[in-house]
């Protein structure tokens, strides 16, 4: 891994408090940097387990984890970002897929979002090394298109992954094969935030299993400590907000604006409902047009996640749990639903 520069302009100065170190004391232990992480979700670890393999001599790590407020839990399908989120900490597939119940994803298939053009359903593969020159291709035919000419635009139609999807392959190839394979993955959410968990604390990282409750501000503004349940007040130099759309010290605590993106992303629901796992496991995730929105099917080892995005302008949850099961074929079943509801947007600083 490429060194980075710390993020501190100054040498330490506070330690991190601890349950089991109330004191916030460093008795006999070279002063380190602290960072605190607030939030256990994925962001949270998998803030923990970088900071961790790049910095663990440097810096204390703490991660404040509530037991009782949940984890969004959806996010199961991932880009190529994710694979090199692993390279870059040096963890193989074998290490965590078994694991996590992962399958891999080389592509998105569209179904059903191009009515009446004769278009069933299209592809978004991951462009890899080997699609150099048809990429090129893709680019040059949808600029024709674009003036008025009758050409393919079909991303399957030029790039590798396209063709590993429609075979219903996977992206691993031999040794020594002389290009790289873009690939992202499917996964079990909740195994995954378990693995990062496990990895972030052999480095070091120490879990705080409890509710921050106060936050206390230095008179400059910046983050002084977070007050946490039996007044366990934890100090830090960096504190990093992953409390998902709580977002408690982003924009509760330092005001920072969130800008929505309601205008033009209207999906602000999801109703989520897992069924058993496909007999043959698909490498890629399909997203199925419905009423108002989309429904995704995302193939793991175990089960397969499925769930509905739409906008509740102009749907109820009940009605879109309802399109859900009767897509599903699940108009009679007793599997029960999640609903979840979303701010779409960003925060204006991080
Ligand atoms: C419908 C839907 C589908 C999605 N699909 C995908 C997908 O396919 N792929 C993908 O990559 N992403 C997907 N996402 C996004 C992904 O789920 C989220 O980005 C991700 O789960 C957010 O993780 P997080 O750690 O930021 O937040 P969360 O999972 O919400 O975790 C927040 C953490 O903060 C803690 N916390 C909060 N307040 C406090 C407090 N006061 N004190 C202590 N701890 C606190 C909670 O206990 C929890 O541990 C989807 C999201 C939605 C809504």
């Amino acid at each position: 891994m490429p060194s980075t520069t710390l993020p501190f302009a100054t040498t330490p100065t506070h330690s991190t408090t601890t349950a089991s170190d109330p004191s916030g004391s460093l008795s006999g232990a070279r002063a380190k940097h602290s960072i605190v992480i607030v939030g256990g979700g994925t962001a949270g670890w998998m803030t923990a387990l970088l900071m961790a393999q790049q910095w663990r001599e440097q810096v204390q790590i703490s991660l404040i984890e509530s037991p009782d407020i949940g984890i969004i839990g959806v996010g199961e399908g991932s880009t190529p970002s994710l694979k090199r989120f692993f390279s870059q900490l040096g963890i193989a597939d074998s290490e965590w897929m078994a694991r996590c119940n992962a399958t891999y994803k080389v592509s998105i298939r569209f179904r059903d979002w191009s009515p009446g053009t004769g278009i069933a359903s299209y592809s978004h593969p991951f462009i890899s090394q080997l699609d150099q020159v048809s990429e090129l291709a893709f680019y040059q035919n949808c600029f024709a298109r674009r003036q008025g000419l009758d050409v393919t635009t079909l991303p399957d139609k030029f790039l590798f992954n396209g063709y590993l999807a429609d075979a219903g392959l996977s992206p691993v190839t031999p040794p020594h094969f002389p290009f790289r394979i873009e690939y992202g993955y499917h996964f079990d959410s909740a195994l995954l935030g378990q693995f990062l968990k496990e990895r972030a604390i052999a480095l070091g990282v120490v879990h705080l299993p409890t509710t921050m409750q106060q936050v206390n501000l230095h008179p400059d503004g910046r983050i002084a400590s977070v007050v946490c349940q039996d007044a366990l007040d934890v100090h830090g130099e960096l504190f990093v907000d992953c409390t998902g759309f709580r977002a408690e010290l982003l924009q509760k605590t330092l005001g920072v604006k969130f800008d929505a993106f309601k205008a033009n992303l209207l999906n602000d629901a999801a109703v989520v409902l897992p069924t058993s796992a496909l007999s043959t496991l698909p490498p890629e995730t399909r997203a199925t047009a419905l009423s108002t929105g989309w429904a995704w099917q995302i193939p793991l080892q175990h089960r397969t996640g499925n769930g509905y995005v739409y906008s509740r302008d102009f749907l109820s949850a009940d009605a879109a749990e309802t399109e859900l099961r009767a897509h599903l074929g699940l108009l009679d079943s007793d599997i029960q639903a999640r609903h979840l509801q979303m701010n779409v947007g960003q925060v204006r600083q991080h």
